[in-house]
């Protein structure tokens, strides 16, 4: 196994057990690895630190194990097995009220680049690593053995997610099975994801908690859901009692699927309405008085570099909605951009507030549910927070 020697001194991050190696971190390479090979790394002394998939770019190195073991079938048999009975364990892999849950969430699962979200036994595998992407059928059958009967079908979906220069040319399809049928539950509310053609792996299972959370809320309000995608925080608010309830969301497949969902769920239910209409835009222009909003933006930020535009978009975003927000209203507002800590999310809401010249007090501090597991020693694994807020 090629092996690669770190820079005296960065061998303590691995000590830590932080899961990547950056580029800058490495004195030498031992051989000429191929991305995607499963390297050694040793500390300037030669002593060993970790294994893991090597790959080009600044993370050089992501983490499979900090022993000396062998990356094989018995390694994903027992990371997969780990991870499902994480969601037997928290109420999930069994419910069948709630039938769309993440299995595997790359790092906070101990498989750095691997995704895989379940929608009523189909597994949608989305690999972010050259590395995972050669192991899939290792990882295809893990996923057949652990979940038996329950998995009806296996899709990869790593056309969109691999690094470019890799020039593997991942076609999206399924690899193994059919899927049962389409549908999906979330709480017992029923859901249409769109794994083929859909953003990421086709559904938002990140938001299930914070969306049962509106339901309580929503009574008799006037509820604006903004960045709606499938319309979850919709169905939830309707199902809570909500008086009217209106989705945005600027791309028109989006709105589709909202409609379909909320078909499906509560079909010619009048109190809701969808637009396909850039957020500022709808917000300029609302005529409607809503006192329940949802902000619950794409990633604004990817990058560190670009955090300071982003954090204005943010701004803005929130303090149009404090502004036009009915006095006893409720906001939830959301980032999923992994570059903006809690800290700096929260003195964004802080000064929209300000600016907005509302009294706001915080409800409820939200985070991702737990089967989206963040590893300790990998705090960037933490991404989606949120606050609800009254404004007075
Ligand atoms: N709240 C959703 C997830 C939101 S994902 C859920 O619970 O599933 C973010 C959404 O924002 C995407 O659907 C994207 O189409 C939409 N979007 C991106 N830019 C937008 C803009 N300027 N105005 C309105 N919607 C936008």
């Amino acid at each position: 196994m090629i092996s690669i020697t770190l820079k005296r001194g960065k061998e303590q991050s691995l000590e830590r057990f932080h899961p990547w190696i950056f580029s800058g971190a490495i004195a030498r390479i031992n051989g000429e690895p191929q991305e995607g090979d499963v390297v050694e790394v040793v500390a300037a002394d030669g002593h060993f630190l970790c294994l893991g998939h090597y790959q080009i770019g600044s993370i050089a190195v992501r983490v499979l194990s900090f022993k000396p073991i062998e990356i094989n079938q018995k390694f994903y048999d027992q990371l997969i097995a780990e991870a499902y009975q994480l969601r037997i364990d928290i109420g999930l892999a069994e419910s069948t009220q709630t039938t769309a849950y993440r299995l595997v969430h790359g790092e906070g699962d101990g498989l750095p680049g691997l995704v895989i979200d379940i929608y009523n036994g189909t597994a949608v595998v989305q690999m972010h690593s050259v590395g995972m992407y050669r192991d899939r059928d290792l990882i295809d059958k893990a996923l057949r053995r652990v979940m038996g009967d329950k998995l009806k079908a296996i899709y990869n979906k790593s056309e969109g997610t691999l690094p470019f220069k890799a020039a593997l040319n991942p076609q999206n399809h399924y690899t193994w099975g059919k899927p049962d049928s389409k549908e999906a539950m979330e709480n017992g509310l029923r859901f249409l994801p769109d794994w083929e053609k859909g953003q990421k792996t086709g559904f938002f299972v990140d938001q299930r908690e914070n969306r049962a959370l509106i339901e309580r809320y929503a009574k008799g309000r006037n509820v604006l859901n903004m960045f709606c995608y499938t319309g979850g925080f919709s169905i939830y608010a309707m199902r809570g009692g909500a008086n009217l309830v209106h989705s945005v969301d600027s791309s028109e497949r989006a709105i589709e699927l909202t409609n379909n969902n909320i078909e499906l769920n509560f079909p010619g239910d009048a109190r809701h309405a969808a637009f396909a209409q850039d957020a500022f835009h709808f917000m300029e222009q609302a005529k409607e008085k809503y006192n329940l909003i949802v902000l619950d933006p794409p990633a604004f930020a990817k990058h560190l570099n670009v955090l300071n535009n982003a954090l204005k978009g943010y701004r803005r975003l929130n303090t149009k909605a404090i502004e036009m927000i009915e006095p006893g209203g409720i906001l939830f507002t959301f980032s999923c951009s992994q570059v903006v800590s809690r800290d700096v999310f929260r003195t964004m809401v802080f000064s929209s507030a300000a600016k907005a010249g509302r009294r706001v007090s915080i409800l409820h501090q939200l985070s991702q549910p737990a089967d989206h597991p963040i590893n300790i020693y990998h705090p960037e694994g933490e991404y989606l927070k949120g606050l609800v807020v009254r404004v007075y």
